[in-house]
């Protein structure tokens, strides 16, 4: 027994050591890239896995008709990025293959396909590593239900929490196991940065911090803690502390959920919230999100590969939706309001009616065509 002690405490050495290291880096980090103002931007396109391929296909045609003046200027290039698969993944014994990874490094936003991460094992998840490896520190995932009054936005913190080391806990075979949850100073601060600064920028008033401070003291606690001392620099915004179980309650609350607005959470309450969250805006197909960093920023739908819709020969019927969201959401960070803006309109007024992702996709370019 005790040779698995002395090992599980060489190993959590380690992990301190890693994350000082990480904290450090941050402390340090170069200044933000301004995504608003660059001459070029290269849109790197992931198909991922399952559906993935499918509505990336759909997505990018979407793309290809809005920007189509910007593309044959050579002022965006959408480029595609091989080899994000569950069989390369497998084969290489990489979350996120080295070459892969270079790849996606030479480009300033990502529009990318659900990727599936195996149960069990140690193949970490294509996500957690990109989050990790670009430093996307903030996932932001809007949901509106605008006949109930609901326009929300959830800021759930992406680089630490109970994902960063999810996949390093230690175990003693046949006793007991371990994982391990991380909140530090500067990976809180950004993140509570973001939450407040998009208030101040959007005109909201209130911004609901949710953890389990009461339970997981260290974590939690300094997260809402740093979270207050931010909050401290925005006056006029409100900063109001919910807990995670009742706040789960609160949002199906129909006679006090319209008035959240901003949410900012750690990792894995955020992840879970806001599956429920797009559940009341009609589903997971539905909803995109967005990846930010300082230097990329990766857009995404909020679902998986849906490998089920695969085995029954249902994959062409999968809704892009979720995918052309956060195309939209991509588009404003590069600053193509107007043509966000145009697939927006598109989205919310051609109805899906369970067409093929490839049907769907000719009737929002037909609009979009109109339109431009
Ligand atoms: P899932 O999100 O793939 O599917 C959940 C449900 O939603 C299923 O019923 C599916 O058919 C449906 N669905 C999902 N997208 C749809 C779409 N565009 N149109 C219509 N219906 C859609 O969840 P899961 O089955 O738990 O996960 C499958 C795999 O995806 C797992 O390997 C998981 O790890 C991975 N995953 C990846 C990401 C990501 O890459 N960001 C996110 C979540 C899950």
């Amino acid at each position: 027994m005790n040779e698995y002690i002395d090992s599980a405490v060489a190993q959590f050495r380690t992990l301190l050591e890693e994350q000082l290291a990480r904290t450090g880096r941050m402390e340090n980090a170069a200044p933000a890239k301004d995504f608003t103002a660059l001459p070029v931007v290269t849109i790197g396109v992931i198909d991922g896995d399952g559906i993935g391929p499918i509505i990336s296909k759909q997505s990018t045609r979407v793309l290809e008709a809005l920007l189509k003046d910007e593309i044959a200027a050579g002022s965006v290039v959408l480029k595609p990025i091989e080899g994000l698969t569950i069989e390369n993944r497998l084969a290489k014994g990489e979350a996120v293959p080295k070459d892969v990874l270079n790849e996606v490094k030479t480009c300033d936003v990502l529009l990318k396909g659900p990727t599936e991460t195996p149960k069990g094992g140690t193949m970490e998840s294509a996500n957690v590593t990109l989050r990790r490896e670009l430093d996307l520190y903030a996932n932001v995932r809007p949901v509106s239900v605008p006949e109930e009054g609901i326009d929300w936005i959830f800021f759930r913190e992406n680089t630490e929490g109970e994902y960063v080391l999810g996949s390093r806990g230690v175990e003693i075979p046949g006793k007991l196991c371990m994982d391990f949850k991380v909140t530090t100073l500067p990976g809180t601060k950004r993140i509570a940065r973001a939450a407040f600064q998009y208030a101040k920028n959007n005109g909201k008033k209130s911004v609901a911090i949710v953890t389990k401070a009461n339970i997981m003291k260290k974590t939690d606690g300094r997260f809402s803690e740093i979270c207050h001392e931010v909050a401290a620099e925005y006056p006029g915004i409100e900063a109001e502390d919910w807990y995670i179980d009742i706040m789960t309650a609160k949002l199906v609350d129909t006679r006090v959920r319209s008035r959240f607005q901003v949410f900012l959470l750690p990792n894995l309450y955020g992840d879970i919230i806001t599956d429920e969250a797009a559940q009341l805006q009609g589903g997971v197909g539905t909803a995109g999100s967005a990846n930010l960093g300082d230097q990329y920023a990766m857009f995404e739908a909020i679902h998986g590969s849906a490998p089920r819709m695969i085995e029954t020969g249902r994959g062409d019927y999968a809704n892009p939706s979720s995918l052309l969201r956060a195309a939209s959401m991509l588009l404003r960070h590069i600053a193509r309001t107007d043509k966000a803006a145009l697939l927006d309109a598109a989205l919310d007024t051609v109805p899906h009616g369970g067409d093929t992702a490839k049907d769907f996709a000719d009737r929002l370019i037909e609009d979009i065509e109109y339109r431009l």
